[in-house]
């Protein structure tokens, strides 16, 4: 070890910041915990035999191409098949679009910020949202505005409100940051109209719309919406596409879709942080589409998923205490709750993992405060049971914060 320490950037350490979450989390480790604090797929849902069989004749018959390195955009027949699969599940791409292949769609994410955020530019963001985008986005040291969310998504009235006013004050407005359907952590949707709003501001302002899109294409109920990439007219979304809980997480197949003027630059970008996507999975994702295998895994994802999602409602109804509210999510792999007002997820988690079952309390997915009582379970990756039990347990346990927190109790 040198004898006097060397420090990362200033930047890393900003985003390397130890969180007692992640500590208090690492006790469920290799212990027999209950956990919806995760984000994982149902390993169920991998069609393993599928992909085998894919991977052998991909490499038999493709492998000096497959096993090689290709252009940084991605293996150019995976893109055209990609554009066609995108098309056929309502995912406009257009002719002056550009599709980026990307190492899982937590790439693009950081693509695009390194690509559009400069130091103090305004992106907004939904709140509460995903963690490991506020994460990327704090790299660059942007201007975070949190937009509230409702039951139909992201407040637009508040997101306009605030634009004109960061504008007036002559902030520099780049971004809005949305998950609009089946949101990551709320589970909520938004509704058709609010999506035209939020691209009625975002042309006014002349603001880039970064839409993720990890859940939409396995919802277990219909969304009666479009994308927002569909809606565009004027060029300003970038869509942002995942196999992860489509077909499977480990082959890191993500991407990005939009006006080839923005999209190029992300992969100028991408050439200095990988290359290129890994080769070999790109082709088993082709294989994939081609053979149906991908809408066969979205077919069963949905039946189990939604098993899942509908025993984790049921068990809150019987155990959760009165005062305590929870979205029903149409898709995706979280429930958000919200506990009766007084109690703290954050102060209450070493209790719930000593009492064998883990959250992540809902305070992270907000960037401006606030969320205190609320928490995210994950209800894609532990079985039905351990979804039966744990819910009974965090339920006894919320019962007890709750009449602990009663005025005068
Ligand atoms: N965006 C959202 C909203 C997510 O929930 C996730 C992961 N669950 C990602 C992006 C990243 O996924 P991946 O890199 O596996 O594509």
């Amino acid at each position: 070890m040198p004898s006097t320490p060397i420090t990362p950037s200033r930047r890393v350490g900003s985003a390397a910041s130890s969180s007692d979450i992640r500590e208090i989390l690492k006790l469920t480790e290799g212990r027999s915990i209950i956990s919806f604090a995760g984000g994982l797929p149902d390993p169920a849902t991998f069609p393993k035999e599928e992909l085998a069989e894919i991977a052998r004749e991909v490499i038999e018959e493709h492998g000096e191409s497959a096993l090689q390195y290709s252009p940084a955009p991605g293996v150019t027949p995976f893109r055209e098949a990609l554009a066609g699969f995108l098309n056929s599940h309502g995912v406009r791409v257009a002719e002056e679009d550009e599709i980026v292949v990307t190492t899982g769609s937590q790439e693009a994410l950081y693509l695009a910020a390194f690509t559009l955020v400069d130091e103090g530019d305004v992106v907004f963001v939904e709140s509460p949202t995903y963690l490991a985008a506020l994460n990327v986005f704090k790299l660059f040291r942007p201007r975070l505005v949190a937009v509230p969310i409702d039951e139909e998504g992201m407040r637009t009235d508040v997101l306009e409100e605030k634009a004109k006013r960061l504008a007036s004050e002559g902030y520099r407005l780049k971004m809005i940051y949305t998950i609009p359907t089946c949101q990551n952590p709320s589970g909520t949707t938004m509704s058709r109209e609010r999506r035209k709003h939020l691209l009625e501001v975002a042309e006014k302002y002349n603001l880039v719309v970064l839409e993720d899109d990890p859940y939409s294409f396995f919802s277990f109920e219909p969304v009666d919406a479009e994308h927002l990439k569909t809606m565009d007219r004027s060029g300003r979304v970038i869509y942002l596409g995942t196999f992860s809980k489509i077909l499977s997480p480990g082959l890191r197949i993500g991407y990005a879709v939009g006006p080839e003027s923005l999209v190029s630059h992300l992969v100028q970008v991408r050439q200095l942080v990988d290359l290129h996507s890994s080769t070999l999975s790109q082709y088993i994702a082709m294989e994939a589409i081609r053979r149906g295998v991908v809408d066969r895994t979205v077919e069963r994802a949905r039946r189990i998923y939604r098993e899942k999602r509908d025993a984790m409602l049921e068990a809150m109804e019987e155990y959760f205490p009165e005062g305590s509210r929870w979205t029903r999510p149409a898709g995706g792999l979280f429930i958000f709750a919200y506990a009766p007002a007084g109690v703290d997820t954050r102060a209450m988690l070493p209790e719930a993992v000593k009492r064998g079952v883990a959250y992540v309390p809902g305070s992270s997915f907000f960037v401006d405060g606030g969320g205190a009582n609320t928490m995210r379970l994950n209800f894609s990756y532990p079985s039905v049971e351990q979804i039966r039990e744990g819910i009974k347990r965090l339920g006894r346990l919320l019962s007890e914060k709750a009449g602990q927190s009663r005025p005068g109790a």
